[in-house]
């Protein structure tokens, strides 16, 4: 190793870097023999006051102009400050600040998850893949698809098992796609036997290559409740199309209280309760999240003694993306027709009711390790501390949520957390800002690290990567007095 390299010990990959070059991450270089950190340090600053959303998030990114901190308007973040690693040492930042009078501390460490991954909430009804089918990217396997949520298909990705259990390559995919996710970038994924995907934070998803416009409405059975009032008179019969729970409108309890006849239909599939029938078909990408194209196959034959030739019949699909009118003929065969207006006019009222489809991405990592001796020698202390809601845990400034039960395993959305906050590093892990606030006096009773707090103001121009940026306008201020909070 050539004399002039230096090593970074900021993880367990434990890089010689040469002068004038970056580590593995490329998050830490040798600056002239001097080991620094390439992404700027970020400050928030609190830009408006709560409920005005004027200015739009990352505005008033702007270089740091070396001016002193304002303790009520000045929030130092995890992003770009550094890690505790080895986790004996104290955090990089140890910030004494005082809000309402109060005396607070901030802990604030990037920490290096091994332990982690993305919860994706994507909004559709398309069929993505049978639950726990194994979700890829790289064409390695990353995660997989979990338990579907109301007009939602959602995925599980990451987790130590998939970052370190499996070849390095599953690792390396597995991480990079934690990370872009993370970072708001666009990652495409593919299911085995299922669909192909490309997943962003806050932008809809893409499905073999179609662009989703909106979630569902609501499931059949809800569809027909919501609607039933305006399609009485106006048609015979609605069935809403739906790969989980189909609506029949003369059947359902809506239809029933408002008078609606019989109609002799006869539906194929499993009926539940009145009105609702599951597996009308198998799961798909058509009509409301089904494999059917016609939507006559899930009917049988009317049944004659009730039926009558020129019945109206309206189907639709949740998302009034697919629908069709037909009237019974002679034979009582359904005859496909023009949609009239007044029933066009309820299908495009049940696509104002679907509200635009987006893939959600929640970070959510495990903070109940060794990062902990970075805030306190007694780690455990911290963990107690949490969850008490002594201490209030945010992820670059962005609200979290931490689970009940044991450990810190909180999750974030991403969308709230200011840009490019996440970084990884080859171990592989992702590397995710976290920050520790609580009274003065509650961090000296957990057994903090007292002597290595600084006052706010002690940050001022010291490095030239500090950077200073608006707080995020929907996020509550994360010094805010917990009732300001919610
Ligand atoms: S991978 Fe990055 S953080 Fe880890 S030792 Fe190398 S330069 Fe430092």
């Amino acid at each position: 190793m050539a004399d002039d390299a230096i090593r970074c010990d900021a993880c367990p990959v434990l890089c010689y870097i040469k002068p004038g070059r970056t580590g593995s991450c490329d998050r830490y270089a040798n600056a002239d023999g001097k080991l620094i950190r390439i992404d700027p340090h970020v400050v928030l600053e609190r830009a408006v006051e709560r409920g005005d959303t004027l200015v739009p998030f990352l505005e008033k990114t702007s270089d740091w102009d070396g001016t002193l901190l304002n303790g009520e308007r000045t929030f130092v973040t995890a992003i770009g400050a550094g890690t505790t690693y080895p986790d004996y040492k104290p955090a990089p930042f140890i910030i004494s600040s005082q809000v309402a009078g109060v005396d607070m501390v901030t802990v604030v460490t990037e920490g290096i998850f091994s332990y982690c991954g993305v919860k994706l909430k994507i909004d559709t009804d398309r069929h993505l893949g049978a639950e726990c089918s194994t979700v890829r990217s790289q064409g390695q396997a990353i995660g997989h698809v979990t338990t579907s949520e109301y007009g939602s298909q959602m995925v599980s990705l990451g987790g130590v098992r998939h970052l370190t259990g499996g070849t390095r390559h599953e690792g390396t995919a597995t991480c990079d796609a934690l990370l872009n996710l993370c970072n708001g970038k666009a990652v495409e994924l593919t299911v085995d036997s299922g669909a192909a995907i490309v997943a962003q934070a806050n932008q809809p998803p893409i499905f073999d290559g179609v662009r989703e416009e909106r979630m569902r409405v609501g499931c059949g059975s809800a569809t027909i409740g919501m609607f039933a009032k305006q399609w009485f008179g106006k048609v015979d019969e609605v069935v809403v199309v739906d790969d989980h729970i189909t609506g029949v409108l003369s059947e359902h309890q809506a239809g029933k209280l408002l008078g609606v006849p019989e109609t002799g239909i006869k539906m194929q599939g499993r009926r539940t309760t009145p009105g609702r029938y599951f597996q009308v078909a198998e799961p798909g990408t058509s009509w409301g999240g089904t494999n059917i194209d016609d939507p006559l196959s899930v009917l049988d034959p009317f049944d004659p003694d009730v039926a009558r030739p020129g019945l109206r019949l309206l189907m639709v699909s949740t998302t009034g993306e697919h629908r069709a009118y037909f009237e019974l003929d002679e034979t009582l065969t359904p005859v496909e027709k023009d949609l009239p207006e007044p029933l066009a006019r309820s299908v495009e009222r049940i696509r104002e009711n679907c509200e635009p489809a987006l893939c959600t991405v929640l970070f959510m990592g495990g903070a109940g390790g060794s990062l902990r001796a970075g805030v306190t020698e007694n780690p455990v202390k911290l963990t107690h501390s949490v969850g008490k809601a002594l201490t209030h845990v945010t992820c670059g400034g962005a609200p979290v949520y931490v689970w009940p039960g044991g450990g810190i395993t909180f999750m974030v959305d991403v969308s709230r957390v200011p840009a490019n906050a996440f970084g990884a590093v080859p171990t592989p892990a992702l590397v995710a800002p976290i920050e520790f606030s609580l009274r003065l006096s509650d961090y000296a009773a957990l057994g903090g690290y007292m002597d290595s707090v600084k006052p706010l103001p002690s940050i001022k121009r010291e490095d030239e990567t500090r950077r200073r940026i608006s707080a995020h306008a929907n996020n509550p201020w994360p010094l805010a007095p917990e009732r300001d909070r919610k």
